[in-house]
């Protein structure tokens, strides 16, 4: 009972995600230390169309596994 849902380097961990660089930062400053970017730190805004993919798993497939 403990894949629920796989979290890729997640938000929840602290890391927050540039867009610039594509990376995952572990930091608590709110811009990215290499470039400067703002960097992401909500997991789902449903409004950025951006080449992150999360797939969200129906819940019909979940109670037949
Ligand atoms: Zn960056």
């Amino acid at each position: 009972m403990s894949a629920t849902r796989k979290v890729r380097r997640s938000y929840a961990n602290g890391y927050k995600y540039c867009s610039r660089c594509r990376t995952y930062h572990l930091t608590d400053k709110v811009r990215c230390p290499y470039c400067g970017t703002l960097l992401r730190n909500s997991p789902r805004k449903k409004k950025q169309s951006s080449n992150e993919k999360y797939v969200e798993v129906p819940a019909e497939i979940l109670l037949t596994v």
